[in-house]
């Protein structure tokens, strides 16, 4: 079947590009503006009528039947994509074949749009892949589609395992729940932000920070979510070790502002005696009276030797922290024989009966903790219970992240009001002339097992015994 000569010669010199085809479609003639827009001869043109033709005859043949035109891509003979707005219509080619007629607009309109969007994808791509936050972008079934490089390089996986809702399996599992609190933003297209723990490619899960967005359509039509996701890790770390030095800052600030008041206070005490025994003997010089002289020296001596006393004691407090030894693993069997054996001379007098658990080996600063339990030991020697043999009993418990030390004995016991109390330096519950001292032993005792990263306390019972207990990290 030929074209017909008249319109041939119509369609030759026709600036549109020209493709006629008969009632089987088969291509009868291309017009050169059609050669040129798309590089096609008519002899190169069977596959091209399948490709692209048979795609717009389905069109114009669906519910668009009267549309005019319609717009695709096409591929051109030198593989180049290009944009046309095509249309179709019959033309007679004799009484008895009816063919069609399709023309190929270009648009160069589209044609710059698509560039346009194809550089601003580039940008975007080249952009979020060098960014070292993590981003993604979901579809509206909330299935991810795009992971850039940061993402990738941080979980180590490749984008298959990623895309849908691959990326799970990075999430720690106790973090999963964190999601379900999401459904209702995600429910409602809201942003939302949340933190949760992601493996790390070396396997170490890290905290991650997630902002993400809403994207929409401009016809409104919801598109799915835009996230990004920071590691915020070490940031938390700063944030927590800020927390306790804050914590430890209002700590000793507190324990400073006791110390002060505690250590005027209680200096003052034999510094005032000191003081009016002076004035005394001054008097007496002056009146030539020499009686009770010697007495009076005797007064100012024991001042002296307290005040002496209790600025050593001061200073062994102050010392706790400042001068500790680099913690080492120490043998707490050891250091109860060598607390033993300081102590042998007094359990001898006193008749006790001292024992001890098999102990286990910690690490810490072995003479701090030697300090430790020979305070403890000494006290539970010390408030024996008139007429009652002393025994101390020394324990140990296992409390899975550390080992739980006690001292029990059978002497006066405490009451429970001053269980606090008698940590405070220089506190005591008894005159001097009762039982000596001078009341820092406990408030050393909680110095050194806080340095150890432990607590300390009494639990007692007047007249029954007191057990002191204290904590010492594994
Ligand atoms: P000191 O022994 O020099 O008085 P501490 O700080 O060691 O100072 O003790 C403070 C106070 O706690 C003691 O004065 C005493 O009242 C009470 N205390 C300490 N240990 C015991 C104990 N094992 N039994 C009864 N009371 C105790």
């Amino acid at each position: 079947m030929q074209l017909p000569n008249h319109i041939q010669s119509f369609l030759q010199n026709y600036s549109e590009a020209v493709l006629v085809t008969d009632s089987t479609e088969t291509p009868l003639y291309v017009n050169p503006a059609f050669t040129k827009l798309t590089g096609y001869q008519i002899a190169d043109l069977s596959g091209f009528v399948k490709e692209v033709l048979y795609k717009l005859q389905i069109r114009f043949g669906s519910q668009n039947a009267n549309q005019a035109y319609w717009e695709t891509g096409i591929t051109c003979k030198n593989g180049s994509e290009i944009w046309v707005r095509a249309s179709l219509s019959p033309i007679e080619l004799s009484t008895d074949n009816n063919g069609s007629i399709f023309t190929l607009m270009n648009n160069p309109g589209v044609d710059q749009m698509k560039g346009l969007l194809t550089e601003s994808e580039t940008r975007f791509a080249s952009l979020a892949d060098a960014t070292p936050v993590m981003i993604w972008m979901s579809d509206p079934d909330n299935l991810t589609y795009y992971f850039n490089k940061s993402w990738l390089d941080f979980t180590g996986k490749p984008l298959e395992q990623e895309l849908g809702t691959g990326w799970f399996k990075n999430v720690h599992p106790d973090d999963w729940k964190i999601f379900n609190d999401l459904s209702a933003a995600l429910k409602n297209k809201q942003s939302y932000q949340c933190e949760y723990r992601l493996r790390r490619h070396d396997g170490e899960y890290r905290n991650i920070l997630e902002i993400a967005t809403p994207r929409f359509l401009p016809d409104e039509s919801f598109a799915g979510y835009m996230g990004s996701c920071l590691d915020i890790s070490e940031m938390k770390e700063v944030q927590n070790e800020l927390a306790t030095q804050t914590t430890e800052l209002i700590r000793s600030n507190e324990e400073l502002e006791q110390f002060a008041y505690v250590a005027s206070h209680d200096l003052q005490e034999p510094l005032r005696m000191i003081g009016s025994y002076v004035q005394l003997i001054s008097k007496r010089i002056e009146s030539k009276n020499t009686e009770s002289l010697n007495e009076y020296m005797d007064f100012v001596v024991d001042g002296v030797n307290r005040m002496q006393a209790l600025i050593s004691d001061l200073l062994q407090f102050s010392r706790v922290n400042r001068k500790g030894n680099p913690f080492a693993p120490v043998d707490l069997n050891e250091v109860i024989k060598i607390v033993l054996a300081h102590l042998t001379k007094r359990i001898e007098e006193t008749g006790a009966v001292v024992t001890a658990a098999p102990m286990p080996v910690v690490n810490g600063d072995s003479f701090q903790l030697i300090r430790l339990l020979q305070n403890l030991v000494d006290n539970a020697l010390k408030f024996k219970a008139e007429g009652k043999q002393p025994l101390i009993e020394i324990g140990v418990e296992d409390k899975g992240t550390e080992w739980l030390i006690s001292v029990k004995d059978n002497g006066i016991g405490i009451d429970n009001k001053f269980y606090n109390r008698i940590f405070v330096i220089f506190q005591r519950l008894h005159a001097r002339d009762e039982y000596e001292g001078t009341g820092i032993g406990l408030a050393i005792c909680k110095k050194i097992v806080e340095r150890h990263g432990g607590n300390i306390w009494v639990e007692s019972e007047s007249e029954k015994g007191s057990t002191f207990y204290f904590g010492l990290k594994k």
